[in-house]
């Protein structure tokens, strides 16, 4: 059946709100009707919230007590392929639409009126006398063309104090006018000349400008290590959706999202794109969201989020860095953006780049199935080469009790020192110690309102807990048996290896990349660019540094626990482990300067290890993947977790108990169900968590089983259940 495009004033209208209500509601349109996909404002008891007109009413509610739309909102309706998108989302990740639509209006002001301020244009007359100052605004006017400007932005580019202006003005040499606040973004320009590819960038480049321009869906793999130049060439796919007149988005992890990138993407395109992440301030959030939707923002470089932006005409996605954990949200809604970039293209006919140097074993395996094209960038561009890697073997090294720098690796260190050059030691924990314990008892620290171990932060001079953020001052006597000055802090995190790296190096400049030890990602990532510019000799860097940043001067990476990882229950440990080595290795040797990575272990000779080693990288995936089949686990395999959780554990347990009993929904397609078991991070913020995992072959219908299966749940009180559709952290 052909879905209705308008209704008339007074007909019967389905709307769906932002509220958690369990259906879309009917109303009335407005005076004047509305077109299906418009953003209203509806009356809900005594308030009035958001909505879409999301198709006919049912027809099941007395019309005579039926209300009428408030009123259609100034923005541009949402698209049949959106409301598609976003029905498709929340069915694959169970999540509630109401929900989903929130995720697609996360700005303030939408049902605002369009706000205008004044402008400025070119007016009929000539001021009476003409002198340097007027002559400069005029021509400014001029040169830009019929473009309206503020006063303030008049005055600035000519040079001129605003009196000027308002002289000006008075004469009738400019023209005040009304116009939307919220202006779009200057037009980028694909045809500016590019940087001259290689030969291998340039196949890849075509290869994937003839799939935007052909204008239906696509994934492909765009695989290639660190500084092969991924970038320049997806920038020319991105170059062929603007040629087309499509928008384009460019997903990156949020901490990648650098000026240096924008920059480059700005030397490409001549103007700056549309950017959209948390640090954003409202306002400009509101443009976005407003120009994206009218097809007055062509290019979006943003975090995951921007995926749900109300995109006109969207033709290209990339997903840079594809394998980085960040791009899954596991709170709230639950989704993978990578996986949601997907199944937008496909609701839209466009294509999607999945860019890495170390892709996710999900990703490389549906290239293999074919389900993905791959293209495969060989070297690194120039003269770089990728570093030379190897393990220091640490059952051979001398350490001094609680030291972790061995010899092997301090005198690689002070060979860069003496050439000038800047060394990077890898250690993916954060604070001073990952463990307090009593020397007298052997107990430890835990916070106390999770099951967490409590982690020394040093600068804080107090214990903190690394799940709900609690702190508390190192306590004098162990909480537990009470002896006093036996507190010790047991293994390295990030600021103890800088206490340790300052002792050894007490001439050089070290400087410490940790998220907590910076205030906002904007001043993370400022320090970051000191860096690069060569303002420290010694970087320490947790996880962070792993991303898509560029140090010219480094040469040396040293991982001071390879091992870290290879531990542990979680089915990624050994991926994450060889993706996050692999990248960090990546950042060695970037300019002209060969590079080298070096790896303290105590298992050289373990097959993650070696795989990283020999720089075999298919082999690894191969050796993975079959594991990962035959346990029958994603990607051969579907997985979910329930989480419940709530402040009375009995509780908790009782309706785990209660759904694991009532498994019929999922034995009806031969799905498994653990649990119910304590979850990862038994308790958050003082609520007990409890999980089940359902395990089921690939290929049934898992999330429409799932839903049969906790649809029956009640959830009294201040229970909380949550669908974690593929699941990536189990530890
Ligand atoms: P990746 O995205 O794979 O890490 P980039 O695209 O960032 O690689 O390339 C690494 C560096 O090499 C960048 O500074 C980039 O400008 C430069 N580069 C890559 N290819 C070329 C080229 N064909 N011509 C000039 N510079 C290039
Ligand atoms: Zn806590």
């Amino acid at each position: 059946m052909q879905e209705q495009a308008f209704f008339h004033e007074g007909e019967r209208v389905g709307v769906l709100t932002t509220q958690p209500l369990g259906r879309v509601l009917d109303y009335r349109a407005p005076e004047g009707g509305c077109h299906l996909g418009a953003y209203v404002e509806v009356p809900l008891g005594p308030r009035r919230v958001l909505g879409v007109i999301w198709g006919s009413g049912a027809g099941d509610f007395d019309s005579a007590k039926l209300r009428p739309v408030n009123r259609v909102l100034d923005v541009a309706p949402m698209r049949d392929e959106m409301r598609q998108f976003l029905s498709k989302s929340a069915d694959y990740t169970l999540t509630p639409l109401p929900a989903m639509l929130r995720l697609a209006t996360r700005v303030s002001g939408l049902s605002d009126p369009v706000s205008m301020r004044k402008v400025l244009r070119a007016g009929d007359a000539m001021p009476d006398r003409m002198t340097d100052a007027r002559q400069r605004v005029l021509s400014v006017v001029d040169e830009y063309g019929g473009l309206a400007f503020t006063s303030k932005e008049l005055a600035d580019l000519a040079g001129v104090t605003t009196s000027v202006i308002k002289g000006l003005i008075k004469q009738g040499a400019l023209r005040e006018e009304e116009a939307p606040r919220d202006l779009p973004y200057p037009k980028l320009d694909p045809n500016l000349p590019s940087k001259t590819l290689t030969e291998d960038q340039a196949a890849a480049a075509q290869a994937l400008g003839d799939a935007v321009a052909g204008g239906s869906y696509g994934t492909t793999l765009l695989k290639g290590v660190t500084g092969s130049g991924k970038t320049e060439v997806y920038l020319e796919a991105v170059a062929a959706a603007l040629r087309a007149g499509r928008q384009a988005l460019v997903l990156l992890p949020e901490i990648a999202l650098t000026a240096e990138f924008l920059k480059r993407v700005e030397a490409r395109f001549g103007a700056t794109p549309a950017e959209w992440h948390s640090g954003a301030t409202m306002t400009e959030r509101r443009r976005v969201w407003r120009m994206v939707g009218q097809g007055k923002a062509q290019l979006v470089i943003g975090a995951r989020s921007a995926l749900f932006l109300p995109y006109q005409n969207l033709g290209l996605i990339i997903v840079d860095e594809e394998h980085d954990t960040s791009y899954k949200q596991d709170e709230g809604v639950c989704y993978n953006a990578r996986d949601m970039a997907v199944l937008r293209a496909a609701t839209c006919s466009a294509q999607v780049v999945l860019a890495s140097a170390t892709p996710s074993l999900e990703t490389w395996a549906n290239a293999e199935a074919g389900k993905y094209k791959r293209l495969d960038l060989k070297s690194r561009y120039g003269a770089s080469v990728l570093p030379d890697m190897k393990a220091i073997d640490m059952r051979a090294e001398q350490l001094a009790p609680s030291t972790w720098i061995s010899p092997t690796l301090k005198r690689a260190i002070t060979a860069r020192m003496e050439r000038g050059e800047q060394s990077l030691l890898f250690l993916n924990r954060r604070g001073f110690a990952p463990v307090t314990i009593c020397r007298a008892c052997g107990g430890h620290v835990a916070c106390d309102h999770c099951d967490s171990r409590m982690v020394e932060h040093r600068f804080m001079k107090r214990l903190m807990c690394h799940q709900c953020g609690a702190t508390k001052p190192v306590p004098e006597a162990c909480p537990t048996c009470g002896v006093e000055g036996k507190m010790a802090p047991v293994g390295p995190g990030i600021e103890r290896l800088g206490e340790e790296t300052a002792a050894l190096f007490p001439e050089a400049r070290i400087a410490v990349l940790s998220s907590d030890l910076f205030g906002s990602a904007r001043a993370l990532k400022a320090r970051i660019e000191e860096i690069a510019a060569g303002e420290a000799d010694i970087i320490l860097g947790t996880q962070l540094v792993a991303k898509g940043h560029n140090f010219p001067l480094l040469t040396l990476v040293g991982v001071i626990d390879a091992d870290l990882g290879l531990q542990g229950s979680d089915l990624r440990a050994a991926e994450r482990t060889f993706q996050l080595m692999r990248q960090v290795a990546g950042r060695a040797g970037r300019a002209d300067k060969p590079g080298e990575a070096l790896m303290q272990t105590f298992q050289p000779e373990h097959p993650v290890i070696r795989a990283i080693l020999s720089g075999d990288e298919e082999a690894f995936w191969r050796a993975e993947a079959a594991e990962r089949q035959a346990a029958g686990v994603p990607p051969y395999g579907r997985m979910a977790g329930i989480v419940l959780s709530g402040p009375d554990l009995p509780a908790v347990m009782d309706l785990g108990m209660a759904l694991s009993r009532n498994d019929m929904p999922l034995r009806a397609i031969g799905a498994q169900v653990f649990g119910p078991a304590p979850a990862p991070i038994a308790r958050i913020r003082g609520r007990h968590r409890v999980r089940l995992l359902v395990k089921a072959a690939k290929g049934t219908a898992l999330q429409d089983a799932i839903s049969r299966w906790i649809k029956p749940a009640r959830l009294k009180g201040d229970l909380r259940l949550s669908v974690d559709i593929d699941p990536q952290n189990f530890f």
